[in-house]
């Protein structure tokens, strides 16, 4: 079986032990993985650190060539890349090969913003003196991130902190090292210097716990679930580390009898079952106003059942295996205990195959508040639904919840579409768009899914520190 090593200050290091790389659509292993241990960490860090010297230093046009020279890579290998991803990850083949374009344009995105890391000058008050406010790179960032999109969610951390003049090491999910060490391969094809780009893997709390100790890591970002996110909060208090969090969802979708219904079908479908429901804005909750209630729940399920599930390497594919056995269980406990409360199973409910961790997509009607797939995320091509009366209802069902990563709204009514963008308590709103997310505008939680934004040109900022210069002049 294949052994794949770590990328470490610009050498490929073999390392045991190794963990085992899985393929969820079999159960089957596909590769080992290298792992180093906390002190290797550290020496990771020191050589980020000494890469961070000559790296800050490159203007901002120059680190933008890097990262355009790292999306030929990308799409040079996005065959091979793309064929990774599905076979680490599960997701069909066409979603790997959207999620490598997406990654392609986050490294352009901030190409462009590395020439943008603009300070600006203050009109001085007092005669003598002028105030220059100016940004600088933080230095070493640890970049800790999740398997559900192995390859963009690590760019889009990557991509700012290399742009912004940073060094960055990154500790990728145990379950999709594959997309990780494939970028670094493309890092290393694009000429970076060592040590600026490294991929680490091993213990992960021990690794965390390293970002958040060493004084020379100065910045830690992470994407995956909020109960991970609490850990780095309460280990950040000791060293007063300057935390990034993307931390987990449970999105809302309200639907309008105004509406269209196939535009309503078509964009609930999207906000679902996109990466087989394991999405951190995916649709967790499917609120329907009463007069289309029953019609919607007939024309979404009969969508539900026209998806193909099966490997994500076969033709045509829409749903690809869950991530894992946990994830399987969880989503089938979810299925039952929806039902135990009363809801209707309108299609699927089982595990669908017996190899790999395959469900049915399933449809759930009359799901009640306090059933678990409306309390957390279900991380699975599972549609929990229910009815509503009026808007103030919408919008509260909407709102209650400790997450606010984002929501969805489906209505033809402007005034409705503003009063909605600006009552629903979410980082990111989809009206009447099912995948709402771009490189160009800012990613992010309210509530408990997170601290700061990703992407847009609020993207650099997570990995810039603005400094106040005050002259005093003899003019
Ligand atoms: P997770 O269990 O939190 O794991 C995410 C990463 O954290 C993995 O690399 C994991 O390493 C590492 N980790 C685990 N325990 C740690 C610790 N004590 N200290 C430091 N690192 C630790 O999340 P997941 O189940 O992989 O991912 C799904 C979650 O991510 C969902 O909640 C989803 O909503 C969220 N998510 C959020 C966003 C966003 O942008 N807001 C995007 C995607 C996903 P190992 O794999 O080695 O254990």
């Amino acid at each position: 079986m294949k052994i794949c090593p770590l990328y470490l200050n610009g050498d490929w290091l073999v390392s045991s032990p190794f963990e085992q790389v899985i393929n969820p659509a079999t159960g089957e292993a596909i590769a080992q993985v290298s792992t180093i241990d906390r002190a290797r960490v550290a020496q990771a860090i020191a050589d980020a650190h000494e890469a961070f010297q000559s790296w800050r230093k490159l203007t901002g046009k120059a680190r933008g060539m890097f990262l355009r020279a790292i999306a030929d890579e990308i799409e040079n290998r996005s065959t091979e890349i793309a064929r990774t991803m599905t076979l680490e990850n599960g997701k069909p083949l066409a979603q790997s090969r959207t999620e490598i374009a997406f990654a392609v344009d986050h490294l352009h995105w901030f190409a462009e913003e590395a020439r943008r890391a603009y300070g600006r000058i203050v009109p001085q008050q007092v005669d003598g003196k002028r105030h220059l406010i100016i940004k600088s790179p933080m230095g070493v960032v640890g970049a800790i991130t999740p398997w559900n999109f192995p390859l963009v969610l690590a760019v889009r951390k990557a991509a700012p902190a290399l742009a912004a003049g940073n060094t960055i090491i990154l500790k990728p999910a145990e379950q999709t090292p594959l997309s990780a060490i494939a970028l670094a391969e493309c890092v290393a094809a694009a000429g970076l210097p060592k040590g600026v780009f490294q991929v680490v893997l091993g213990d992960a709390p021990e690794i965390g716990q390293e970002f958040l100790q060493n004084p020379l890591c100065r910045k830690v970002t992470f994407t995956g679930s909020t109960e991970v996110g609490r850990i780095l909060i309460a280990g950040a208090a000791q060293t007063v580390k300057p935390l990034s969090l993307e931390l987990g969802g449970n999105a809302p979708v309200l639907i309008f009898d105004d509406i269209d219904l196939d535009r309503a079908v078509e964009g609930a479908l999207a906000a679902k079952t996109r990466n087989t429901g394991q999405s951190c804005i995916a649709a967790n909750r499917v609120y329907v106003q009463r007069p289309i209630y029953e019609d919607f729940l007939e024309a979404f399920t009969a969508r539900m059942k026209s998806l193909k599930v099966g490997d994500g390497l076969e033709k045509d594919v829409d749903i690809g295996p869950l991530i894992d056995d946990a994830g399987l269980t969880k989503a089938l406990a979810h299925i039952e205990d929806a039902v135990a409360r009363g809801a209707r199973a309108l299609c699927g409910g089982k595990r669908f195959g017996d190899k790999g961790f395959f469900i049915e997509p399933t449809v759930l009607a009359d799901v009640p508040d306090d059933a678990l797939c409306t309390q957390e995320e279900t991380f699975a091509p599972v549609a929990a639904i229910s009815v509503f009366d009026t808007e103030e209802e919408a919008i509260a069902k909407a709102n209650d919840t400790i997450y606010g990563l984002s929501a969805y709204a489906f209505t033809a009514d402007l005034d409705r579409a503003f009063r909605l963008a600006e009552s629903l308590e979410a980082g990111t709103i989809g009206i009447n768009d099912g995948v709402p997310s771009t490189s160009i505008c800012p990613f992010g939680g309210v509530k408990q899914s997170g601290w700061g934004r990703e992407l847009g040109s609020e993207g650099m900022d997570a990995f810039l520190e603005t400094k106040h210069v005050s002259l005093g002049l003899q003019i």
